[in-house]
């Protein structure tokens, strides 16, 4: 078994998930010379439980934490049960070590964490195996946070790839996220690549997450490289802070998209988003054909 196949899980424990009506108006413009359009993966491409990627709620999950680990093998090596509240401090613990002015959105190697929680409870860091750990890891996330693909997600995305606007990725990510999008692409061999390797950026790669400035800015220069400004490119996504707010630092255009309720995310309480007004409101991803002018 390889390691993209340990992490297979995330497919296939997958039920169809449709989004909620978010009761949001959409706003529509015709947006003119656009050459790149990145988007963001969870509550955008894919309907996501819990809105990102891994659980930003504070929903307790210790029952999902002991199915993963009975499912895996792993509950026999642990000298005590595993608690959402242990997974939690870990994760806030790595989060703090790396936290710095270079660093204000740190992101975490979620294999690592799980590393880290099991050596705490007697299973140890020599005795463990990688395996384990990432199949532990993707069990935890596909039931803790489920995902499907957007309505409409994989026919905009091939019908954008068809005009000459590059396509891209800015997601708040972890080491199973790539599978996700491969499945929205249909994985068809021989395929010119639809997302554009130099436009994607994965947070878990950079271990910075949005809206700190390091992917974006990444990406900035990213389009810098390909003779593209950043108001010739659009971000589109479901969070007004880590989205349309994180783009904007950079001068790209933007798109809110609220087209779930589980996963809109207004922000109205936050400062950086009350003055923020994104170029498009989008309640479904069709929608976004209709403000450009594609051939
Ligand atoms: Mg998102």
């Amino acid at each position: 078994m390889n390691a993209s196949e340990w992490m297979l899980p995330i497919l296939q424990e997958r039920q169809p998930l449709l989004p909620l009506d978010s009761k949001i108006r959409p706003k529509f413009q015709l947006l003119d010379g656009l050459r790149a359009i990145i988007f963001d993966i969870y509550g955008t491409l894919i309907v996501s439980g819990s809105g990102d990627v891994g659980s930003v709620d504070q929903t307790d999950r210790s029952q999902v934490i002991q199915r993963a680990m009975q499912f895996v093998g792993v509950e026999e090596r642990l000298d005590r049960p595993v608690m959402w509240c242990d997974l939690r401090r870990v994760i806030e613990r790595m989060n703090a070590e790396r936290k710095s002015d270079d660093c204000i959105s740190p992101e975490i190697d979620v294999v690592a964490a799980w590393r880290r929680v099991v050596d705490e409870h007697g299973w140890t860091a020599e005795e463990q195996d990688v395996a384990t750990l990432v199949r532990l890891a993707t069990y935890f996330e596909a039931w803790a946070n489920p995902t499907w693909p957007m309505p409409g997600a994989s026919d905009l995305i091939h019908r954008l790839s068809s005009s000459e606007i590059a396509l891209g990725i800015i997601s708040n990510a972890q080491v199973f996220t790539p599978l996700l999008v491969e499945d929205l692409l249909f994985s068809e061999k021989n395929r010119p690549p639809v997302f554009q390797p130099d436009l994607c950026f994965f947070s878990n790669r950079f271990r910075h997450s949005k809206p700190g400035p390091r992917l974006f800015n990444a990406l900035a220069n990213a389009l810098q490289r390909r003779g593209i400004l950043p108001q010739e490119a659009l971000y589109v996504g479901n969070d007004m802070l880590n989205d349309v707010w994180g783009a904007s630092q950079v001068g790209m255009r933007t798109a809110w998209f609220a087209g779930d309720r589980r996963s809109q995310r207004r922000r109205s309480s936050d400062p950086r988003c009350c003055e923020l007004s994104p170029d498009l409101v989008l309640t479904s991803l069709p929608q976004l054909l209709e403000c450009l002018k594609l051939p």
